[in-house]
């Protein structure tokens, strides 16, 4: 390949890795996954490895963390604090120590001790004490330079204001990791994404009360400065900071041999679910001082020490409870909750059994301890059991076989497709009749892709539903807003909003309504060619009473699976009842007419973001009725990105490279002669 593309290739991902650095360590909101992260890092450390003359100062082997906020006063540290250097595998363990053999000039059989220590997923800070007193304590910042959060670090208990040890040190940074416990964490998860960023923005907060508010923790395990520090190796320095009243990682030990490592590894790998803190590897350091110096650092990390990480898409946790939800459609789906465990840098703490069949084969039971899969955008899942560690009293799960909702039979339907039975077992009343799920039906309803209405989300039909103010979808249409005037949470302003939104939305095209009414087997695609069918919402109405269900076999894509589903909707007096009250209150458009001709012909759209006062369901429709169409993913042929409030960068990115046209709703708006 050409040079000056390799260049070029190796800068774009520099940048973006700096970018991913600003947003994690400074703003404490990655923007992407660890995992996605370390491979990142390491395609610029192959690239690097491959092409010598690939050279950056911002390179990830030589740049520690990210340069100290502006908000903070910076204080240079007398001696640099630095990251550490990766170990995923056995081999590279057995790599590690062969270098640093090499490099001792020392053969095989010498034997090397190392300190063993938990790697705590916090933010590093260094404590300077001088005479028995911290006087100054700084965070990481870029390894050089740190932001000086004294005042911070002295709201946290457990880091001594003042030592009277007579063997402390005359002068010293302590160093340690500032974290917040996972029990602790379960108050702040709807602000954080893990413990490791509560950790961190709360610590970096400009005003040090709003640090105290949160129950930050400090364990110490290295110092940086010292003066008179008569101690010569790892484990002892631990044990003395124990004696000068710091805290210290129970779970530390001295250990040789990588096998010894290993096994050490294994053992603390499962019982990770168990520890109060959260942990993502094993460090290793060379106990001897003395080889530690010998040894010294590369740029920007030593090399006596490695971190043993965790994988980043598996690990072990234990069952606390296995729950039934119900779905719209009267799906039965176990979940397990389990104890949280953070896989990649994201919590996790349940995680889907799929359905009756999986819990069979892999005889899945509340208490067990199982290995959880995190991959990508995929749905966290029990990979396998540790029947070892299985409670002796423990019981076979045995799923229900009665609806735990409204206590109606469960089925398994025969799927005439696969002719099988389904491995989903279902409730077999019919939707309104059961709690659960109605209040599903509910919230489809309401949805983005349905009627949209702003204000009216998830926890509020709960809530609604509870008080039977919304029990059938035309409830919504006739709310009492005196009564929701009165309820907590709720002002004369917030009850205008929502009357105002659900008022606004009365005006509905046909397709959405259909959508809305969550007939199974009745997506926004099906909806559209139902709507194009019928035309109008009188004739659909009709269908019961003409009995013509047939004649939809004739249209595309529906088949006899969806005419079947539609016949069952209106066999029910409900939902016709539903029906019927909703034409009531609604103003129904039509089906629309497509243009064939229209002024976004051979157009693709993409929206990303949040539009104002217009759905992307009404966005999509005014494309397809303008003739132009919309597309999912940024690619070459998407000619237009749409966007609106906090969109998904990634994509504004790859449209920019694409050379796409990117734009706003009112521009988007000005194409059809619009103007909102
Ligand atoms: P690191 O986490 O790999 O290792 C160094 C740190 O380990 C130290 O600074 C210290 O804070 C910590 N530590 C805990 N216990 C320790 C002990 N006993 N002894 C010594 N150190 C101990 O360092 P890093 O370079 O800050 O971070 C890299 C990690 O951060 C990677 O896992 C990466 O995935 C993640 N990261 C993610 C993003 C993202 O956008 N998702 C961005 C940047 C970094």
């Amino acid at each position: 390949m050409d040079k000056t593309i390799i260049q070029k290739q190796y800068q774009k991902k520099i940048k973006l890795l700096n970018r991913y650095n600003q947003h994690y360590y400074d703003k404490n909101e990655p923007l992407i996954e660890d995992k996605k992260y370390d491979e990142l890092k390491i395609s610029i450390l192959t690239l690097e490895k491959k092409y010598n003359f690939l050279k950056s100062k911002k390179s990830p082997s030589k740049i520690v963390g990210y340069k100290p906020s502006k908000h903070f006063k910076k204080s240079r540290h007398r001696v640099p604090m630095l990251s550490l250097a990766n170990a995923f595998s056995e081999e590279d363990l057995l790599n590690f120590e062969k270098r640093i053999l090499n490099f001792l000039f020392e053969k095989e059989n010498f034997k090397l001790s190392y300190s063993a220590e938990p790697k705590i997923d916090g933010i590093s800070a260094s404590l300077t004490y001088k005479n028995g007193k911290f006087v100054k304590g700084l965070s990481r910042g870029d390894g050089t330079e740190g932001e000086d959060i004294t005042s911070n670090l002295k709201t946290i208990k457990d880091i001594p204001q003042k030592i009277y040890n007579k063997n402390f040190p005359e002068e010293i940074d302590i160093r340690g990791e500032v974290f917040i416990q996972n029990s602790d964490f379960e108050n702040f998860k709807d602000k954080f994404a893990n413990p490791r960023n509560a950790a961190s923005g709360s610590l970096r907060q400009k005003n040090p009360d709003d640090t105290s508010k949160i129950p930050l923790k400090f364990i110490a395990y290295t110092f940086g400065y010292e003066k008179k520090l008569n101690i010569y190796n790892q484990f002892d320095f631990l044990k003395s900071l124990n004696e000068w009243g710091f805290k210290t990682n129970p779970l530390n030990k001295l250990i040789s041999g990588v096998k010894n490592l290993l096994l050490n590894y294994k053992e603390i790998e499962k019982k990770r679910a168990e520890i109060d803190f959260d942990i993502d590897g094993i460090v290793y350091k060379i106990n001897d001082f003395q080889l530690q110096k010998r040894l010294g650092n590369v740029a920007n990390a030593p090399r006596w020490a490695v971190a043993h990480k965790f994988s980043s898409n598996k690990a072990v946790s234990k069952i606390i409870s296995i729950d039934i939800q119900i779905g719209r459609t009267g799906a039965l789906t176990p979940v397990a909750k389990i104890k949280p465990i953070n896989i990649g840098g994201v919590q996790v703490s349940n995680a889907t059994l799929h359905n009756e069949d999986e819990i069979l084969r892999k005889d899945i039971r509340v208490g067990d301890t199982v290995v959880v899969e995190r991959a990508g955008d995929v749905i966290p899942h029990i990979l396998a059991v540790d029947i070892n560690k299985r409670p002796k009293k423990s019981i076979k799960f045995l799923f229900p076989k009665n609806c735990p909702s409204c206590g109606s039979i469960t089925t398994k339907e025969y799927n005439e497709v696969t002719k099988k039975k389904d491995a989903v077992r279902r409730c077999t009343s019919e939707g309104y009749e059961c709690e659960k799920i109605s209040i599903e039906k509910l919230k489809h309803f309401v949805s983005k892709e349905a009627f949209n209405i702003d204000g009216l989300g998830k926890k509020i039909i709960e809530n609604f539903w509870k008080l039977k103010l919304i029990r059938l979808p035309q409830d919504i249409f006739r709310l009492d807003y005196n009564k929701i005037e009165n309820l907590e949470g709720w002002g004369k302003l917030s009850v205008e909003n929502l009357k105002f939104s659900i008022n606004e939305k009365k005006d509905i095209s046909f397709e959405r309504l259909i959508y809305a009414l969550g007939i199974r087997h009745i997506g926004l695609e099906n909806a559209k060619l139902l709507s194009k069918f019928f035309k109008t919402f009188s004739n659909f109405k009709e269908l019961s009473n003409t009995n013509k269900y047939n004649d939809l076999l004739n249209v595309d894509k529906i088949g006899e699976t969806q005419v079947n589903s539609i016949k069952s909707f209106f066999s029910n007096k409900i939902n016709n009842e539903v029906i019927n009250e909703l034409s009531k209150e609604l103003s129904i458009k039509n089906s629309l007419i497509e243009k064939k001709n229209g002024l976004l012909k051979n157009h693709t759209f993409m929206i990303t973001g949040k539009l104002t006062g217009i759905s992307r369901a009404e966005v999509k429709s005014l494309i397809e009725e303008n003739s132009g169409s919309t597309v999912s993913t940024v690619t070459k042929k998407l000619d237009y990105l749409i966007i609106g409030d906090k969109p998904t960068k990634r994509k504004i990115e790859t449209a920019k490279e694409l050379k796409i046209k990117i734009i706003d709703q009112s521009k988007f708006l000005k194409m059809l002669n619009k103007t909102s």
